[in-house]
């Protein structure tokens, strides 16, 4: 329940320890979550080597929920329902908070309706948006996206964008573990990652975005 439900994501020992110990009195539980996580057969098949980061990250220190968001899109995933294949992954620098969209490509147009019509709509408007520099974020249409709403645009090289990077790794992860043999599901399972993402604790913070039990 706290490492291979379908809301908690299969995350590894430190985030399902800090799960355990935020619900229950558990004598021993390290080690046993330890040995549970390390047996998992579905963590056990997705393990890959440690990446080496490609160049220096560098830390962006913000103060409040909506200051700086990062975009970036996972995929092409398998062709799904309504024929999306991509996701707009929106991270929220300071809570840490991660919204999915799924899309059937990854032009600006539909990222821009995207981020209007489900992301703008529901948490405001940040102060920046923080991207790779893929041409999707450099186009006119972006600009004049971010120009109407007053969002200060900031891009970086596709190695330095770390903090998206390695949420989207993690939540791909996530997915990958949900998903069925066909992999056409992970647009139904894509919510239950971001669930399972949202309510782990972070490294940095050491809490959570949001509580389940
Ligand atoms: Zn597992």
């Amino acid at each position: 329940m706290l490492h291979d439900a379908i809301q908690v994501g299969h995350f590894g020992i430190h985030k399902t320890v800090a799960r355990a110990q935020n619900r229950l009195y558990w004598v021993n539980h390290k080690d046993e979550i330890t040995k549970w996580v390390q047996n998992c057969i579905v963590c056990n098949s997705f393990k890959q080597p440690p990446r080496k980061a490609k160049s220096k990250m560098k830390q962006y220190n913000v103060g409040a929920p909506m200051e700086r968001v990062a975009l970036d899109i996972i995929g092409p995933l398998p062709i799904a329902y309504k024929n999306n294949k991509y996701a707009l992954i929106v991270t929220d620098y300071f809570t840490k908070w991660v919204e999915g969209f799924p899309m059937p490509d990854m032009e600006t147009t539909t990222i821009v309706y995207n981020l209007v019509n489900h992301f703008f709509c529901r948490f405001g408007i940040p102060c920046q948006m923080h991207s790779d520099q893929g041409r999707q974020f450099e186009s006119g249409l972006f600009k004049e996206l971010c120009s109407k709403l007053k969002i200060d645009q900031t891009r970086t090289t596709s190695f330095s964008n770390g903090l998206v990077e390695r949420y989207n790794r993690t939540l791909e992860n996530t997915i990958s573990k949900y998903i069925s043999k066909n992999q056409r599901d992970w647009y139904e399972q894509l919510p239950w990652a971001l669930m399972a993402y949202n309510s782990s604790e972070h490294e940095t913070t050491k809490f959570s975005s949001v509580c389940i039990c």
